[in-house]
């Protein structure tokens, strides 16, 4: 049986049947608008993807994906969710669930085992927002062979992420995705297309993951961590946050800037990736 999961009604029907009630500490916001997961799955996938969602709730974007791409593989924390999901994913063959914490699952693993008759991989997501950076950073830092990896955030983290390099809007986390995947904003998403609405409004972002490298670097821990000391005061002159966050001292810092003839009273949101990379491996 094919479940309308966009229409309120019912999902509030197959909730309250199952039992089951909200958690707000799991970010549990779920669509019910129906234009927006067929754009998702239509940015995600074709029929020849494997694709691997990230906490399913209830399906709505899962039997989406399904209907699209070849394989389906979502990731849900929430035991709870597990009968409602046998319920709304009965009819997609090509869909399944796994339960567990997508942050401890060994996802370079799961595709291995799993997307072997897949031309390609892609992830998609409705993320919950409490751990929204970790998960796209712990995604994009352990270099799955994946193509692409379209999710939806917060619109302030969305615009954040996908802000132009060097701008005001740039933050560490803008650079650090930008070294491993080219960002862009497809569209917005009201607070009102949820079931609890959230207090904030949302949008979907596809990062395309790089082929080759934007900016060679030969430590790039070190990169990283220059890049986070260097917006963890971001008003400060880049030379003060740095030292002040203790990655390296002010005297090696003023040095291998004047080498590469960046200003000494540089703030970290002036910098490209490439000086960031280039001022790495000066030090
Ligand atoms: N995809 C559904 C939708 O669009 O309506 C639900 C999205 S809801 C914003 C986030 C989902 O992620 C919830 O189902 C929640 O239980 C799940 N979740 C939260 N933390 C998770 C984690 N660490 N690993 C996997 N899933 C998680």
């Amino acid at each position: 049986m094919k479940y309308d999961l966009s229409n309120k009604r019912c999902v509030e029907k197959l909730l309250h049947d199952a039992g089951f009630t909200f958690k707000k500490s799991l970010g549990q916001n779920f669509l019910t608008d129906p234009s927006v997961c067929p754009e998702m799955a239509f940015a995600a996938a074709d029929a020849d993807t494997g694709v691997i969602e990230i906490g399913p709730g209830i399906g709505v974007l899962t039997v989406e994906l399904a209907e699209i791409a070849k394989k389906v593989i979502a990731v849900e924390l929430d035991e709870r969710l597990r009968p409602i999901l046998a319920k709304t994913l009965e009819d997609y063959p090509n869909a399944s669930v796994i339960f567990s914490d997508v942050l401890k699952l060994d996802l370079n693993k799961l595709i291995e085992d799993e997307f072997k008759d897949c031309k390609r991989v892609t992830i998609c997501a409705n993320l919950p927002y409490y751990i929204t950076s970790p998960i796209i950073m712990s995604l994009l830092e352990s270099k799955l062979p994946v193509e692409s990896i379209t999710v939806m955030v917060q619109k302030e983290a969305a615009e954040r992420l996908c802000a132009k390099i060097p701008s005001r809007d740039v933050g560490a986390v803008t650079l650090a995705a930008a070294f491993y995947a080219e960002g862009e904003m497809l569209f917005g998403v009201p607070r009102d297309s949820f079931t609890p609405a959230p207090n904030v409004d949302s949008a979907v972002i596809q990062f395309k993951i790089r082929r080759s490298a934007v900016a060679e670097v030969r430590d790039e821990k070190l990169l990283f961590r220059l890049i986070r000391g260097a917006f963890e005061h971001r008003r400060k002159i880049l030379v003060n946050s740095v030292s002040a966050s203790g990655v390296v001292s002010k005297e090696k810092l003023t040095s291998a800037l004047t080498e590469l003839d960046i200003p000494l009273t540089v703030r970290a949101e002036q910098l490209s990736l490439e000086q960031f990379a280039a001022l790495a491996d000066k030090l």
